[in-house]
Protein backbone atom coordinates (compact mmCIF):
# COMPACT_ATOMS: atom_id res chain seq x y z
CA UNK A 1 0.00 0.00 0.00
CA UNK A 2 0.88 3.48 -0.96
CA UNK A 3 0.97 7.14 0.76
CA UNK A 4 0.20 5.87 4.07
CA UNK A 5 0.68 8.24 5.53
CA UNK A 6 1.97 12.45 5.76
CA UNK A 7 4.83 13.57 7.54
CA UNK A 8 6.55 16.62 7.34
CA UNK A 9 9.44 17.13 9.19
CA UNK A 10 9.37 20.95 11.52
CA UNK A 11 12.07 22.84 13.45
CA UNK A 12 10.88 23.36 17.18
CA UNK A 13 10.88 19.80 19.40
CA UNK A 14 7.03 19.17 18.84
CA UNK A 15 5.03 16.56 16.44
CA UNK A 16 1.50 16.71 15.70
CA UNK A 17 -0.03 13.62 15.43
CA UNK A 18 -3.29 13.31 13.39
CA UNK A 19 -4.87 9.88 13.14
CA UNK A 20 -8.31 10.15 12.70
CA UNK A 21 -8.05 12.37 9.72
CA UNK A 22 -7.59 10.21 6.82
CA UNK A 23 -10.06 9.64 4.33
CA UNK A 24 -8.86 6.61 1.64
CA UNK A 25 -10.81 3.27 2.11
CA UNK A 26 -8.96 0.20 0.74
CA UNK A 27 -11.49 -1.66 -2.03
CA UNK A 28 -12.40 -4.18 0.79
CA UNK A 29 -13.74 -2.02 3.20
CA UNK A 30 -15.21 0.68 0.36
CA UNK A 31 -17.24 -2.43 -1.34
CA UNK A 32 -18.33 -3.77 2.29
CA UNK A 33 -19.48 -0.42 4.15
CA UNK A 34 -23.38 0.47 5.08
CA UNK A 35 -24.38 2.98 2.83
CA UNK A 36 -24.64 5.19 5.80
CA UNK A 37 -21.44 5.31 6.11
CA UNK A 38 -20.05 6.06 2.74
CA UNK A 39 -19.71 9.67 3.65
CA UNK A 40 -17.65 9.05 6.67
CA UNK A 41 -19.18 10.84 9.36
CA UNK A 42 -17.11 9.32 12.38
CA UNK A 43 -13.73 10.99 10.31
CA UNK A 44 -11.99 13.83 12.38
CA UNK A 45 -12.87 16.42 9.68
CA UNK A 46 -10.26 18.76 8.50
CA UNK A 47 -7.98 18.21 11.13
CA UNK A 48 -4.75 19.34 8.91
CA UNK A 49 -6.66 22.49 7.70
CA UNK A 50 -7.59 23.52 11.08
CA UNK A 51 -4.04 23.28 11.91
CA UNK A 52 -2.23 24.85 9.46
CA UNK A 53 -0.87 27.23 11.28
CA UNK A 54 1.39 24.54 12.69
CA UNK A 55 3.96 25.12 9.66
CA UNK A 56 4.92 28.76 11.10
CA UNK A 57 5.03 27.20 14.57
CA UNK A 58 7.61 24.81 13.23
CA UNK A 59 5.83 21.41 14.28
CA UNK A 60 6.26 18.45 12.85
CA UNK A 61 3.31 16.97 11.91
CA UNK A 62 2.20 13.45 11.32
CA UNK A 63 -1.26 12.82 8.97
CA UNK A 64 -3.39 9.32 8.53
CA UNK A 65 -4.16 8.95 4.67
CA UNK A 66 -6.27 6.00 5.13
CA UNK A 67 -10.12 6.46 7.31
CA UNK A 68 -10.50 5.07 10.86
CA UNK A 69 -13.12 2.74 8.69
CA UNK A 70 -9.96 0.76 7.35
CA UNK A 71 -7.93 0.63 11.05
CA UNK A 72 -8.06 2.92 14.19
CA UNK A 73 -4.56 3.88 14.77
CA UNK A 74 -5.32 5.30 17.99
CA UNK A 75 -5.93 1.61 19.13
CA UNK A 76 -3.42 -0.79 20.46
CA UNK A 77 -2.13 -3.56 18.15
CA UNK A 78 -3.84 -5.86 20.58
CA UNK A 79 -7.13 -4.13 20.31
CA UNK A 80 -7.89 -4.08 23.39
CA UNK A 81 -10.76 -1.96 24.67
CA UNK A 82 -9.60 1.74 25.32
CA UNK A 83 -12.55 2.94 27.67
CA UNK A 84 -14.83 1.15 29.97
CA UNK A 85 -18.56 1.01 28.45
CA UNK A 86 -19.35 1.72 24.56
CA UNK A 87 -16.07 2.20 22.68
CA UNK A 88 -14.70 1.48 18.86
CA UNK A 89 -11.92 -1.22 18.47
CA UNK A 90 -8.71 -1.50 16.17
CA UNK A 91 -11.14 -2.31 13.16
CA UNK A 92 -14.49 -0.41 13.77
CA UNK A 93 -17.40 -2.77 13.97
CA UNK A 94 -20.19 0.36 14.40
CA UNK A 95 -20.05 3.80 13.69
CA UNK A 96 -20.09 5.86 16.98
CA UNK A 97 -24.14 6.20 17.49
CA UNK A 98 -23.72 2.19 17.55
CA UNK A 99 -24.84 0.96 14.05
CA UNK A 100 -23.02 -1.67 12.37
CA UNK A 101 -20.58 -0.16 9.81
CA UNK A 102 -20.44 -3.06 7.36
CA UNK A 103 -22.58 -5.65 5.33
CA UNK A 104 -19.23 -7.54 4.33
CA UNK A 105 -16.36 -6.97 6.68
CA UNK A 106 -13.09 -7.21 4.95
CA UNK A 107 -10.85 -10.54 6.07
CA UNK A 108 -8.80 -11.39 8.72
CA UNK A 109 -5.67 -11.56 6.06
CA UNK A 110 -6.45 -8.35 4.87
CA UNK A 111 -7.07 -6.52 8.04
CA UNK A 112 -3.60 -8.20 8.92
CA UNK A 113 -1.98 -6.26 6.04
CA UNK A 114 -3.41 -3.10 6.96
CA UNK A 115 -1.78 -3.71 10.27
CA UNK A 116 1.38 -4.25 9.01
CA UNK A 117 1.35 -1.78 5.78
CA UNK A 118 -0.35 1.36 7.55
CA UNK A 119 -0.78 1.09 11.63
CA UNK A 120 2.72 -0.01 12.08
CA UNK A 121 4.17 2.65 9.73
CA UNK A 122 2.11 5.23 11.33
CA UNK A 123 3.51 4.36 14.94
CA UNK A 124 7.57 3.96 13.84
CA UNK A 125 7.22 7.48 12.42
CA UNK A 126 6.10 8.64 15.70
CA UNK A 127 8.53 6.80 17.59
CA UNK A 128 11.43 7.73 15.11
CA UNK A 129 10.57 11.32 15.01
CA UNK A 130 9.95 11.36 18.81
CA UNK A 131 13.10 9.60 19.60
CA UNK A 132 15.04 12.54 16.88
CA UNK A 133 13.33 16.04 18.75
CA UNK A 134 14.56 14.14 22.27
CA UNK A 135 18.14 13.27 20.89
CA UNK A 136 18.44 16.79 19.62
CA UNK A 137 16.28 18.72 22.30
CA UNK A 138 16.65 16.72 25.10
CA UNK A 139 13.17 16.57 24.99
CA UNK A 140 9.64 15.86 22.73
CA UNK A 141 5.80 16.93 23.16
CA UNK A 142 3.62 15.11 21.23
CA UNK A 143 -0.06 17.11 20.85
CA UNK A 144 -2.74 14.43 19.02
CA UNK A 145 -4.85 16.29 17.13
CA UNK A 146 -8.76 15.02 17.11
CA UNK A 147 -12.00 16.15 16.78
CA UNK A 148 -15.80 14.39 17.63
CA UNK A 149 -19.51 15.69 16.70
CA UNK A 150 -20.14 17.36 20.30
CA UNK A 151 -23.21 15.15 20.81
CA UNK A 152 -22.91 11.61 20.66
CA UNK A 153 -25.58 9.83 22.74
CA UNK A 154 -24.78 6.01 22.39
CA UNK A 155 -20.87 7.32 23.63
CA UNK A 156 -21.45 10.03 26.13
CA UNK A 157 -24.41 11.76 28.03
CA UNK A 158 -25.14 15.34 27.03
CA UNK A 159 -22.78 18.15 25.08
CA UNK A 160 -18.95 17.33 25.22
CA UNK A 161 -17.15 20.09 26.14
CA UNK A 162 -14.85 22.48 23.31
CA UNK A 163 -11.86 21.72 24.36
CA UNK A 164 -11.09 18.00 25.69
CA UNK A 165 -7.61 17.82 27.28
CA UNK A 166 -6.53 14.01 27.84
CA UNK A 167 -3.36 13.21 29.67
CA UNK A 168 -4.19 9.66 30.71
CA UNK A 169 -4.97 11.06 34.06
CA UNK A 170 -2.08 12.81 34.25
CA UNK A 171 0.56 9.70 33.32
CA UNK A 172 1.45 11.13 29.90
CA UNK A 173 2.68 14.65 30.57
CA UNK A 174 4.03 16.87 33.47
CA UNK A 175 0.98 17.51 35.55
CA UNK A 176 1.98 21.14 35.77
CA UNK A 177 1.68 21.20 31.80
CA UNK A 178 -1.45 19.99 32.39
CA UNK A 179 -2.51 22.72 34.57
CA UNK A 180 -1.24 25.61 32.20
CA UNK A 181 -3.08 24.12 29.46
CA UNK A 182 -6.11 24.71 30.93
CA UNK A 183 -5.60 27.84 32.36
CA UNK A 184 -4.70 28.76 28.63
CA UNK A 185 -8.29 27.13 27.97
CA UNK A 186 -10.02 29.22 31.28
CA UNK A 187 -8.51 32.59 29.44
CA UNK A 188 -10.59 31.92 26.18
CA UNK A 189 -14.13 32.50 27.96
CA UNK A 190 -16.57 31.77 24.99
CA UNK A 191 -15.30 28.01 24.99
CA UNK A 192 -15.81 25.12 27.47
CA UNK A 193 -13.26 22.86 28.51
CA UNK A 194 -12.53 20.16 30.47
CA UNK A 195 -8.86 18.07 31.13
CA UNK A 196 -9.39 13.80 32.02
CA UNK A 197 -13.55 14.20 31.19
CA UNK A 198 -14.58 11.55 28.83
CA UNK A 199 -11.74 11.59 26.40
CA UNK A 200 -8.41 10.45 28.84
CA UNK A 201 -6.56 10.04 26.02
CA UNK A 202 -6.34 7.38 23.57
CA UNK A 203 -3.55 4.66 22.72
CA UNK A 204 -0.85 6.64 21.25
CA UNK A 205 -1.20 9.28 24.09
CA UNK A 206 -1.01 6.53 26.55
CA UNK A 207 1.77 4.73 24.48
CA UNK A 208 4.02 7.74 23.73
CA UNK A 209 3.37 9.54 26.48
CA UNK A 210 6.37 9.33 28.94
CA UNK A 211 7.20 12.42 31.15
CA UNK A 212 10.23 10.07 33.29
CA UNK A 213 11.53 9.70 29.75
CA UNK A 214 11.30 13.84 28.96
CA UNK A 215 7.85 12.71 26.52
CA UNK A 216 5.03 14.61 27.38
CA UNK A 217 1.79 13.89 24.88
CA UNK A 218 -1.19 15.79 25.42
CA UNK A 219 -4.26 14.56 23.70
CA UNK A 220 -7.31 16.98 22.26
CA UNK A 221 -10.52 15.78 21.39
CA UNK A 222 -11.80 19.09 19.81
CA UNK A 223 -15.93 19.36 19.68
CA UNK A 224 -16.41 19.49 15.74
CA UNK A 225 -19.00 22.34 16.28
CA UNK A 226 -16.04 24.67 17.18
CA UNK A 227 -15.04 25.01 13.51
CA UNK A 228 -17.07 23.33 11.11
CA UNK A 229 -21.26 21.33 10.31
CA UNK A 230 -21.20 18.51 12.22
CA UNK A 231 -23.37 16.75 9.78
CA UNK A 232 -23.36 16.00 6.26
CA UNK A 233 -21.66 17.42 4.16
CA UNK A 234 -19.55 18.45 6.91
CA UNK A 235 -18.30 21.70 6.01
CA UNK A 236 -15.69 23.77 7.02
CA UNK A 237 -16.70 26.98 8.76
CA UNK A 238 -13.71 29.05 8.43
CA UNK A 239 -16.26 32.01 10.92
CA UNK A 240 -16.05 29.38 13.40
CA UNK A 241 -12.51 28.13 13.00
CA UNK A 242 -10.56 30.99 13.16
CA UNK A 243 -11.28 32.16 16.73
CA UNK A 244 -10.69 28.44 17.37
CA UNK A 245 -7.39 28.61 15.76
CA UNK A 246 -5.95 31.33 18.18
CA UNK A 247 -7.06 28.85 20.94
CA UNK A 248 -5.15 26.25 19.39
CA UNK A 249 -2.07 28.69 18.75
CA UNK A 250 -2.41 29.68 22.30
CA UNK A 251 -2.25 26.05 24.00
CA UNK A 252 0.74 24.81 21.12
CA UNK A 253 2.73 28.23 21.99
CA UNK A 254 2.16 27.12 25.88
CA UNK A 255 3.36 23.68 25.50
CA UNK A 256 6.33 24.82 23.64
CA UNK A 257 7.19 27.84 26.06
CA UNK A 258 6.38 25.30 29.49
CA UNK A 259 9.16 23.32 28.17
CA UNK A 260 11.34 25.87 27.56
CA UNK A 261 11.54 26.73 30.92
CA UNK A 262 10.88 23.03 32.21
CA UNK A 263 14.21 22.13 30.55
CA UNK A 264 16.19 25.14 30.23
CA UNK A 265 19.34 24.12 28.21
ZN1 LIG B 1 -10.02 11.06 16.60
Amino acid sequence: MDNVLTFKRGRVPLLISMPHAGLRLTPAVESGLIDEAKSLPDTDWHIPRLYDFADELGASIVAAEYSRFVIDLNRPSDNKPLYAGATTGLYPETLFDGVPLFHQQPSDAERARYLEEIWVPYHRTIEQELARLRDEFGYALLWDAHSIRSHVPHLFEGRLPDFNLGTFNGASCDPELARRLESVCAGFGDYTHVLNGRFKGGHITRHFGDPAKHIHAVQLELAQSAYMEEFEPFNYREDLARPTQVVLKALLSELLAWARQHYPR
